[in-house]
């Protein structure tokens, strides 16, 4: 996977077979097994061509053999034991699309920054064999969802060997069942992650495509997902040999570690007692759900008839397990909840954001009677972005072309950001320059997403002109959860309609996004966005580019002039998409929310509304609503077409100059892991 965030890497598969690069999307590994043996030798007997392929090698090598981390020098218990680090999904590359969204897009930006550290990380998650879900949007402007299976051979994936080198298998106890799993092992940079896979002839049907899809099925398929997640990723990590220092539970799903642990234990003669206190000793929780209904929660049934044979090799009674999911133990009728159980079974916890940590400490007060909610133990760990992963080609080749070939060295440290207040050493006009290229490259892409999807519907009359590339351009693409409100600037229709078709300053909207296949209203805030596009005063200046990944969000996120991120407050625990855009020189304009709250100083970016909300959800609406067009309308516009007689937004570039110097060194994953390693990795 370190092709996945070096450039010089990607244009070597690129110029290989720039068709075929375009073709497989991007997936280094198809584009190599498309050329033969005595292709690539004749290929590399072009001198440059084979100096920049050597260039790449030595690179390479550099990275994987380098001595001298920040782990090593900081963190060397966690370079000889490593951080065991459990997800259901992870999101590195539009080629393995086995991410929903967030969650999954930070493990992978967790994973890659871990390497950059020289941390000793092992990455458990499952392998989808179909993935996430495909979006098209069908004749009616509905979301439809299809899947297409993912061809393990010719991904960047290598299965998972035993010492006699066959396949190694595992198994775990699902029901009355010894379900087997197999795995894949994906190299991130230094890290390795390791993806379970219940694919195997042995398995019955039913079990066989229990690792189909990313949280697809039922909830007896999602506690059975999650029960090969967490006890069978124990289980394979046990079978490999790795002893990690640490067990981290990212998010609930992963909870079911602890009970694995415990049964060990137990196994080797401990009692329950004892193998639950070292267990807690051995593992922390990260939460990332500020709503109460976003927990998992499985009823007893279900749980008893998941566990039945699982069950009695770690509690005495099937009471004393339901308890550990219960925030009181008596209570027959509550169901088991995931995060409980991390709670209960974990040295430390954390949120993800400040906010959300005091959102986290109040909801789960109830678990610690008698603390007051500041005394809640569960701290916050801001989360962040992969710095390099997400920063566009044209970029860094403007920093390479600035200062030399290892102008990324100090990439992640305060100084080097510091001099983009320097209006020397990076001038108005060429940031104004690099923004008009990101911003051309991302319309092109948008009209050229939009024709094949006008194309494939049999409809040949194009607009004469989508999207303009010298207006302001807004973007919002995440997922389509109803609290992310994606169509909230439109309530004050007039309004937009009036900013979007002002002739001299006019605003354009780029949308994408997936709802979530069982959410009618997502999908209808989908159609109302598309509806607006194709029938609206608005023609011409909104597109909604289909099926939301990877590669759409990198475009995305280089391209527009302002990030947009208007959620009911205070439900976006952290974010991360609009850290994305900074190092991009977009800008910000974001609902006082999750990370933003704790990054905006009033110069860097935008803010919609107070450091607070009121209490009704109309009122919070309507008056965030009234505050997103009023920044829009007052700050934004003005700011982005105040231009000098050199025809430069000098305010503009100030901002996005702030912006970078204030925000690229704190916002990554580069010192979120860090954070996680001296606060929970490294401290019992
Ligand atoms: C960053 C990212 C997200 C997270 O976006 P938020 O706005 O923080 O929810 C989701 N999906 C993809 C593909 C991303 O790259």
């Amino acid at each position: 996977m370190w092709w996945t965030w070096n450039q010089e890497c990607q244009e070597i598969f690129q110029e290989l077979s720039p068709r075929g690069w375009q073709d497989v999307y991007h997936n280094a590994v198809a584009v190599l097994q498309d050329i033969s043996e005595y292709e690539l030798r004749t290929r590399l007997r072009d001198p440059f061509f084979a100096k920049r392929v050597r260039n790449v090698l030595t690179a390479f090598d550099a990275y994987m053999n380098q001595k001298d981390t920040w782990a090593a020098r900081n963190a060397p218990t966690l370079v000889a034991h490593s951080v065991a680090y459990f997800t259901a999904e992870y999101g590195f590359h539009e080629t393995l699309p086995i991410a929903a969204g967030g969650l999954g897009i930070l493990s992978g930006d967790h994973a890659r920054s871990a390497s950059d550290l020289g941390l000793g990380l092992v990455g458990i998650s499952l392998f989808y064999r179909e993935g996430y879900f495909q979006q098209s949007i069908n004749r009616d402007n509905w979301q439809t969802e299809f899947y297409s299976p993912l061809n393990p051979d010719s991904l960047p994936l290598e299965p998972v060997l035993n010492q006699a080198g066959e396949r190694l298998v595992g198994e775990v106890e699902i029901n009355l069942t010894r379900v087997r799993f197999q795995a894949w092992k994906v190299n991130a940079g230094r890290c390795s992650i390791y993806l379970l896979d219940a694919n195997r002839p042995e398995n019955e049907p039913f079990f066989r495509d229990l690792t189909l899809r990313v949280y697809g099925g039922d909830s007896s398929t999602r506690i059975m997902q999650e029960m090969l997640l967490g006890i069978g990723g124990v289980r394979l990590l046990r079978a490999l040999h790795i002893e990690p220092s640490i067990f981290h539970m990212n998010e609930g799903h992963a909870a079911f570690i602890s009970l694995e642990l415990i049964r060990e234990k137990i196994a080797q003669g401990l009692t329950f007692d004892e193998a639950s206190t070292r267990t807690r000793r051995q593992c922390i929780f990260t939460t990332h759900t500020p709503v109460e209904a976003g927990h998992d929660r499985f009823g007893q049934d279900l749980v008893q008839y998941a566990m039945q044979r699982f069950q009695p090799q770690v509690t005495s009674s099937f009471d004393q397990l339901m308890a550990l999911g219960r925030v009181d133990p008596n209570n027959k009728q509550e169901p088991f909840c995931m995060t409980v159980l991390a709670l209960k079974t974990t040295r430390s916890a954390n949120a993800v954001s400040e906010l959300h940590g005091e959102v986290s400490r109040k909801m789960w007060q109830c678990l610690y009677p008698g603390k007051s909610v500041d005394e809640v133990p569960i701290g916050y760990i801001t989360n962040g972005i992969h710095l390099m992963g997400w920063m566009k080609g044209p970029v860094r080749s403007f920093w390479r072309n600035k200062l030399g070939p290892n102008w990324d060295k100090d990439i992640n440290s305060e100084d080097f950001w510091q001099r983009m207040l320097d209006p020397e050493f990076v001038t108005d006009e060429e940031i104004w320059a690099l923004r008009y290229r990101l911003r051309r490259s991302l319309i092109e892409f948008a009209r050229r997403r939009y024709l094949m999807r006008r194309m494939s519907l049999g409809d040949t009359s194009f607009f004469d002109r989508l999207l303009d590339p010298d207006a302001l351009t807004i973007g919002f693409g995440r997922r389509f959860a109803t609290y992310k409100r994606a169509t909230l600037v439109f309530e004050d229709y007039d309004t937009i309609v009036k900013l979007a078709t002002d002739p001299l300053r006019p605003i354009q909207f780029i949308f994408s996004g997936k709802a979530h296949p069982a959410d009618n209203e997502g999908k209808r805030i989908i159609q109302k966005i598309i509806h607006l596009s194709h029938f609206s005063e608005l023609r011409g200046r909104i597109v909604f580019i289909e099926n939301y990944d990877v590669h759409i969000a990198r475009q995305m996120v280089s391209g527009c002039d302002i990030w947009l991120n208007n959620p009911r407050r205070p439900l976006e625990a952290s974010g991360t998409s609009g850290q994305k855009i900074i190092c991009n020189g977009g800008l910000n304009m974001s609902i006082l929310d999750g990370w933003w709250r704790e990054a905006y100083d009033g110069t860097n970016g935008f803010a919609i509304g107070e450091d607070s909300q009121p209490d009704s959800i109309v009122e919070q609406d309507r008056l965030d609503n009234a505050n997103l067009c009023r920044v829009l309308k007052d700050e934004v516009v003005p700011c982005f077409y105040d231009r000098d007689d050199r025809g430069i937004p000098r305010k503009w570039l100030g901002r996005i100059r702030r912006s970078m110097a204030t925000m690229l060194p704190k916002f990554t994953t580069w010192r979120m892991v860090q954070e996680y390693s001296k606060q929970y990795y490294l401290v019992e």
